[in-house]
């Protein structure tokens, strides 16, 4: 551990825009320090001899605080289990298994940021509570590899320092989440691969488990399909919106989380796709790709990995709010819409002020969201 713990200093220093900052240090010269100081001096003075005069006639004015940030929420958490093409006749039994994990992750999510926990904390307990059903393709119930075994990725970020921490390949860790905030609060490094990941994790006290720990039954018979299928999605010609479905597609699981201090933070962890080849990387542990948090937003994406990643959607979308000040749904609709194409992905973010958005382009997506102002939802279908 000591050797993780050492040259955390050596992390960069995040960028953090200026408009984000406590201060805003320009340098100015001696004469425009004067200049400021009589102007504020009078600014400041003519508006106490107001207020003086009559406190209630100066009220905050409503029309100059930006709309998104006037129903400001004091806590707020979405999480996802994947999207895709989600059959409506999918069996009431099978329905209630994702509803109550959707429910469960979402009240350990909720109940870590209603106790002043941090977005991270939320993250990690919410993804760490998805990663252990076994419906979720993530943990246990990973989709299996072409070689019949499971490699997971998992990715986090911590919206405030902008500091993450990124695995791929892994095959014996229980809760690769729990990993993935280990390299990004012990490491000088943010993504580690395959031995490399192992090697790391035999540093740290996480839970190991057998590669078979990750099976299913149900995820060896969608592997057996897609075998003979031969489908992979990473193949030429293969089709969006197939007749396959989403569990022999996606599934992977994400949150994103604004803390009662205005922190966010975003989650993914995933088994990949099913039938995917041995070392395949997805989106999930690209940092801005299918994770991704600022200050300003936090980002969670699913689907198909390598269009989330060709697209750096998660960071273009923070991007576009950033610097084309759309909102934060408007921005995820015009990457589903102008940048990827239909059936390809799924997205649930949080901003600053606690907006929630959760879009997709697929049929479907599992999702959930909850925030202080009580609001509590949780859908599968695109038009729910
Ligand atoms: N995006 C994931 C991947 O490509 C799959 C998913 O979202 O389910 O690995």
């Amino acid at each position: 551990m000591d050797m993780i713990k050492q040259n955390r200093s050596n992390k960069m220093i995040p960028h953090i825009p200026a408009k984000y900052r406590a201060g805003n240090p320009h340098s100015h010269s001696k004469r425009s320090n004067w200049f400021s100081f009589v102007v504020i001096t009078l600014i400041v003075g003519g508006w106490l001899s107001i207020t003086a005069c009559n406190p209630e006639d100066v009220p905050l004015s409503e029309e100059n605080v930006p709309a998104t940030q006037l129903d400001q929420k004091e806590w707020a958490i979405a999480l996802h289990g994947g999207a895709g093409t989600i059959s409506p006749d999918m069996d009431e039994e099978r329905k209630q298994l994702y509803y109550d994990g959707l429910t469960d992750a979402l009240t350990i999510g909720q109940l870590v940021l209603e106790e002043g926990g941090t977005a991270v904390e939320a993250v990690v307990a919410t993804v760490q509570s998805l990663e252990n059903n076994p419906v979720f393709n993530a943990g246990r119930g990973s989709v299996f590899t072409r070689e019949g075994k499971h490699e997971l990725d998992a990715a986090i970020m911590d919206g405030r320092t902008m500091e993450a921490g990124a695995l791929t390949g892994l095959t014996t860790v229980r809760n690769p989440i729990i990993l993935a905030r280990k390299v990004m609060e012990s490491s000088p490094h943010i993504f580690f691969s395959g031995l490399g990941a192992e090697e790391f994790a035999d540093q740290t006290d996480v839970e190991r488990v057998e590669n078979d720990y990750f099976s299913t039954d149900e995820r060896r018979e969608q592997f057996q399909r897609a075998q003979d299928r031969s489908s992979t999605l990473i193949e030429p010609g293969w089709q969006r919106d197939n007749d396959l479905d989403l569990n022999l597609k996606y599934g992977t699981v994400g949150a994103v989380a604004r803390d009662r201090e205005g922190n966010l933070a975003a989650g993914t962890s995933t088994g990949g796709m099913t039938n995917k080849q041995f070392g395949r990387v997805g989106d999930v542990p690209i940092i801005g790709g299918g994770t991704f948090a600022n200050q300003m937003v936090a980002i969670s994406a699913t689907g198909w990995g390598e269009k989330i990643m060709q697209q750096v959607s998660a960071n273009t979308i923070a991007n576009l709010m950033e610097f084309g000040n759309h909102s934060l749904e408007d921005a995820m609709v015009i990457m589903l819409n102008e940048r990827l194409e239909p059936g390809d992905a799924g997205f649930i973010g949080v901003d600053q002020f606690g907006n929630i958005s959760m879009q997709m382009n697929t049929r479907g997506m599992y999702r959930a969201s909850a925030s202080s102002d009580g609001e509590r939802v949780i859908l599968i279908w695109e038009d729910e």
